[in-house]
């Protein structure tokens, strides 16, 4: 068995050799069976081997998989950007697609756009982004320096872009030991204090995740951090861009998770649940808005890759949004998250290990935490989310592993996502295994 193509095995010993999955299950060559409860890296959201989606990729393969994007269009191409556009917010703005192949090129395209838009519009000197510390954009470069998830920034920071970083709204760990609402969103107004700080003039654009995945642990902002936000963007003058790589196209019981609070972005990041893991796919949708000084001057976006807009993936993408909207599946996504929330808040009552749970529809994050009174996270040395996510698997659940958005990195959460057409007793088995796996854990730290 040859795994030397694996960069970076998480699980200490060994990966299992997926042979084939179906739905919500994947099984292993020694016919282990999985829960996919995280769709991999929240990704695969209408689970695996789904017939419509096999028929388009045959019917696709036998057209065209391949045309490089500056010498022709396809239909599946303009077919998916026509439907991104109408479901960003209804039809009331036009929002320009640029397809890429992974959640890093969607982010690194729309720092790039960002950067582009000030450009063409004379201004030269806008042209850094304001991030928040606990959030992943990328691994490439570019993403990377708009990330604060240390463990993958810190071999890399001296290369990295200085940009300007903020607090996330944490409201369990709120980094100015406040309680919402009398804080008045202080967290919204650090953004105000940082652009102040650095000048608008030097700022593009702010780039969050709507809520925050891999380096939080699911961190849901309060009700008005949004709207705040996009207020201060305005007055300032700053791009607003939404990474929805995790939360896009249904995750969080929206097609979009800014839906939850009204807000309008300039940009929008799309990735992973847009082609559901049949194929690579991802977006960055641009607003007219943003668009209009670009078309109006060099009329092309400086960025792009061979596999940009390929026509395979294209009909894919289209295919998985137009599963999910047959199916309910985003109204199915909410349904179903209130359900295992609640199973969730169930068994942590149980198991004090368990210090807060969070999430919206069907994106859940666990926090661990060694004293449930103090919050205080357990030693970094105990590898704790390894050991949760090694033990789940070996119950035959899978469950992603995430920092707890403690401001400076670490302590210890998982995210629970499975595929949004998860039936009920598919979840009443999650949340059993998912029992299974806390008690043995605390056992083993008793
Ligand atoms: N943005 C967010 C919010 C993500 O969660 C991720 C990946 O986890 C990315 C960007 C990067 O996506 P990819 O791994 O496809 O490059």
């Amino acid at each position: 068995m040859n795994q030397s193509y694996l960069i970076k095995p998480v699980m200490r010993d060994f990966y299992p050799t997926a042979m084939y999955g179906q739905g919500v299950f994947i099984y292993d060559k020694r016919g282990k069976k999985y829960l996919d409860g995280s769709s991999g890296a929240v990704t695969s959201s209408i689970g695996h081997a789904v017939p419509e989606i096999i028929e388009v990729i045959y019917e696709q393969a036998k057209k065209i998989s391949f045309v490089y994007r500056s010498q022709f269009t396809t239909e599946p191409a303009e077919k998916l950007a026509e439907k991104l556009n109408q479901l960003v917010f209804g039809e009331e703005d036009e929002y320009f697609s640029f397809f890429v192949n992974s959640g890093s090129e969607a982010t690194e395209t729309a720092l790039k756009i960002a950067i582009q838009y000030w450009q063409e519009k004379g201004n030269f000197r806008k042209n850094k982004v304001i991030s928040r510390w606990s959030s992943y954009h990328g691994i490439t470069m570019g993403a990377l320096s708009m990330s604060g998830h240390i463990g993958r920034r810190e071999r890399f920071v001296s290369l990295l872009e200085r940009l300007p970083t903020i607090s996330s709204p944490n409201c369990y760990r709120c980094p100015f030991n406040q309680k919402y609402p009398s804080c008045q969103l202080m967290c919204a107004n650090e953004l105000e204090t940082a652009i102040r700080r650095e000048g608008a003039d030097n700022i593009a654009a702010f780039i969050a995740e709507p809520i925050v995945g891999a380096a939080g642990g699911v961190i849901v902002p309060p009700e008005g951090y949004y709207q705040m936000v996009r207020e201060i963007c305005n007055d300032h003058d700053i791009l607003f861009i939404a990474d929805e790589v995790m939360t896009g196209i249904g995750r969080t019981g929206k097609m979009f998770a800014m839906e939850h609070w009204g807000v309008k972005p300039d940009i929008i990041a799309l990735g992973k649940g847009m082609s559901a893991g049949y194929t690579p796919m991802a977006a960055t949708l641009a607003s007219g808005k943003v668009m209009k000084p670009i078309l109006a001057g060099s009329a092309s976006v400086m960025s792009g890759h061979t596999y940009s807009a390929n026509p395979q993936s294209a009909a894919v993408a289209l295919a998985v949004i137009n599963y999910i909207e047959k199916n309910d599946l985003v109204q199915k996504s909410e349904v179903s998250g209130n359900y295992l929330m609640n199973l969730l808040k169930e068994v942590a009552v149980k198991y004090p290990i368990i210090g807060d749970i969070r999430g919206k529809g069907l994106m859940i994050g666990v926090e661990f935490v060694s004293n449930i009174l103090t919050k205080h996270p357990f030693q970094k040395e105990l590898s704790l989310t390894s050991k949760l996510v090694e033990t789940a698997r070996d119950k035959g659940l899978l469950i992603y592993p995430a920092t707890a958005g403690i401001e400076g990195g670490g302590g210890d959460a998982v995210i629970i996502a499975p595929p949004i057409n998860i039936t009920k007793q598919e979840v009443d088995l999650l949340v059993n295994l998912f029992e299974k796996m806390v008690d043995e854990i605390q056992e083993d730290l008793s």
